[in-house]
């Protein structure tokens, strides 16, 4: 006997007070957008405290694993429903438990009854499932106080449910409950787990990336697609917008002071990306950014660069060490595309050694050489957006037919 359902706690979620039922449909479409491809039988149904897939013949932990990425979920348990019968509800409890059996291993019976109607009631059932199961596996110890192996069950109209198994979901809020931000996404390390980051606390990613070809490659620019192709993994889709920085890049190098390249650079990516936040309705822009990590990051650099807008600026790194950074993009699957050797733009053109407590007040005079305005709405004019979902990468594929080649 297999799971019939998993059944998904919501945690966090249940102490939002009236907008509840807003947190739960959206998680609720979340978890049937990621379903929907790979597991096209399973049915998601979502009362106020649970919700429920229905699994109609699809692996249980095929869709575990694949809800683990789904912000928003506590807990989730594999679900057998039986029919209403002593009998159905003392097998069910028997193969429920056989996979966790172990000699040693202490278990209890936790029974709920939501049909009053039902022959037993809760103490009867604890009782003689609990026999059931003791017969069954002699080397299981049945223990009321903290056991390993709780099987709960319950008794509602429809059918008798037994769970015992609980799995980690990634906790979270689900994603777009907290408004649209914009993500600036190289192709390094950092800025991927940002987004991941703020994913996770529920907002709707949308992705930035500057481009500088011929300077930059085109695989740069589609190991970013395909990291945002990671990132829709968390929320079934990311929208990606490609920004021309190349005649941007031009003019700095002509006409800024070396040390000051850098943080003229920032401001410029800081203002468009404004811009585009702006245009299509987003509240808050997210970066890489780590306190001390290089010479762009240090308070003073923050400070001038940030000088060109009011938008709030979530740095979800800001105090995290690189090797805590680098744990994260493990995790997500990011790193490996990551550290592949695709030149950005921000490392071709910025000098080694930029200033790392620039002046603001130079930072502006020395602007004054750029036509802004200009160099602005040209590169607004060239934005691409496209639509990018969680498939495998394009760099990926290409280095998988590569190491078979080998
Ligand atoms: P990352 O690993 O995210 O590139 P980093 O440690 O290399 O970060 P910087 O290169 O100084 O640091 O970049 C700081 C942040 O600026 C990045 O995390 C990212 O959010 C943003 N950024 C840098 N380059 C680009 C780019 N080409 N397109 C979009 N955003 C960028
Ligand atoms: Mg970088």
């Amino acid at each position: 006997m297999k799971p019939t359902q998993i059944m998904i706690r919501y945690g966090e979620l249940s102490t939002k007070g009236k907008n509840i039922n807003f947190f739960i449909d959206t998680l609720g479409r979340n978890v049937k957008n990621a379903l929907a491809g790979s597991f096209p039988q399973a049915e998601t149904s979502w009362f106020r405290d649970r919700m429920y897939v229905e699994l109609n013949g699809e692996s249980a932990d095929d869709v575990i694993e694949r809800l683990k990425d789904i912000f928003g979920i506590q807990t989730m348990s594999p679900v057998l429903q039986v029919e209403k019968s002593l009998a159905a509800a003392e097998k069910g409890a028997i193969e429920i438990v056989r996979p966790f059996v172990e000699a040693g291993k202490s278990f209890k019976i936790n029974t709920k009854r939501a049909d009053h109607e039902f022959e037993y009631d809760t103490m009867d059932l604890n009782r003689m499932l609990g026999a059931a199961v003791a017969e069954a596996f002699p080397e299981l110890e049945v223990k009321m106080d903290e056991p390993d192996l709780t099987v709960r069950t319950e008794v509602r109209a429809d059918g008798i449910y037994l769970s015992v198994a609980t799995i980690q979901g990634p906790g979270g809020l689900p994603v777009g409950t907290a408004g649209k931000g914009m993500l600036m996404l190289s192709g390094g390390i950092d800025s991927p787990v940002a987004g991941y980051l703020s994913m996770k606390r529920g907002i709707d990613v949308e992705a930035v990336h500057f481009a500088s070809p011929p300077y930059t490659s085109p695989q740069a620019l589609q190991k970013a697609k395909d990291l945002a192709a990671k990132l829709a993994r968390y929320s079934g889709k990311v929208t990606f917008i490609d920004v021309p920085f190349t005649e941007i890049q031009e003019q700095i190098k002509k006409e800024i002071p070396e040390g000051y390249i850098m943080t003229v650079t920032r401001r410029m990516m800081m203002i468009l990306t404004d811009l585009i936040r702006e245009q299509r309705k987003g509240l808050a822009i997210m970066n890489g950014e780590s306190l001390g990590q290089v010479a762009s990051q240090t308070l003073e650099s923050m400070y001038a660069i940030n000088e060109v807008t009011s938008t709030p600026i979530l740095r979800p790194l800001v105090a995290m060490d690189k090797t805590e950074i680098v744990e994260i993009a493990q995790k997500i699957d990011t790193f490996d595309l990551s550290v592949l050797p695709y030149e950005d733009c921000c490392t071709i053109f910025t000098p080694p050694r930029p200033k790392t407590k620039p002046d603001a007040e130079r930072v502006i005079e020395y602007e004054k050489a750029l036509d802004v305005d200009g160099l602005i709405k040209r590169a607004m004019d060239g934005l691409k957006i496209e639509t990018i979902g969680p498939e495998t990468s394009a760099l990926e594929q290409e280095e998988e037919l590569f190491e078979g080649l080998l």
